[in-house]
């Protein structure tokens, strides 16, 4: 059985009080989950140390980006490894916006997925389209380009540390969303990809991203290739994102 997985990417959102007020409230909720989810959240690099504190063994922690080498004169860079020792289980990497406002090349998603992999983390690779790539056709190759780009260091011990996320650029931060359908037919095209490149395909969990609310998410969710969500906006307001988490449906 795949994992079941809900992240909270607060983006460059929050403050010290909502890692510890904010965090609290999802523990305690998470708590009385029974559809046995795993829940991430996913915070600014600066406040990991002060979610990880507060999460208990209830919640796990990501950061939402690292950089692609080990250590060294980098400066405003965070490894793999520092995120570890803060306590995540967690990366993100290759968030449409890392790729869009900071130059991330899929050979740098590549480089970092190595490094968070090697660092003992689960990598969460995310993926997507534009509009304009929609609109003309190609949404299809150029999420399977990225993921087997993004994907090539991987070993083959190493795919258990996985996770994709599929997050359609258009529908990010926008309150548009792919319908249920046209997001479950790219995650079974992911899926295909990803056992050509050799993967165990049918073990690793495939998120959706992009404006997922508590009212859209059960739809999104029943899906049969959708394994959970990477939640933006929605993930700063604990009754929505423990909400959303609820709708994940129950040993699939
Ligand atoms: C995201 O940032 O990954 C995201 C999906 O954002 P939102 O849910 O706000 O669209």
């Amino acid at each position: 059985m795949r994992r079941k997985i809900v992240a909270g990417n607060w983006k460059m959102n929050g403050s010290k009080d909502l890692a510890q007020t904010l965090v609290s409230d999802v523990r305690s909720q998470a708590a009385s989950l029974d559809n046995g989810v795993e829940v991430v959240i996913i915070p600014p690099a600066i406040y990991v140390g002060e979610v990880a504190a507060n999460a208990g063994d209830l919640l796990s922690v990501g950061v939402q980006n690292v950089g692609q080498w080990a250590s060294g004169a980098y400066t405003g860079e965070i490894s793999a490894e520092m995120a570890r020792d803060q306590g995540c289980q967690y990366a993100l990497v290759g968030h449409s916006e890392r790729r869009q406002i900071f130059g991330e090349t899929d050979e740098m998603v590549a480089e970092k997925v190595g490094r968070i992999v090697a660092g003992g983390l689960y990598a969460v690779v995310c993926v997507g389209e534009t509009l304009e790539e929609r609109e003309a056709g190609k949404a299809e190759s150029v999420v399977a380009a990225q993921v087997r780009n993004g994907l090539a260091a991987v070993s083959a011990d190493q795919w258990r540390q996985v996770v994709v996320a599929y997050e359609p650029v258009w529908a990010i931060g926008t309150g548009k969303t792919a319908t249920a359908q046209d997001a479950q037919a790219m995650h079974a095209s992911i899926r295909k990809v990803l056992s050509e490149i050799g993967a165990p395909a049918d073990e690793i969990s495939l998120l959706y991203g992009g404006s997922v609310k508590a009212d859209n998410a059960a739809a999104l969710f029943a899906e049969p290739d959708i394994d959970g969500g990477l939640i933006g906006g929605a993930s700063l307001i604990a009754q929505d994102f423990i909400s959303i988490c609820r709708s994940v449906p129950a040993g699939t």
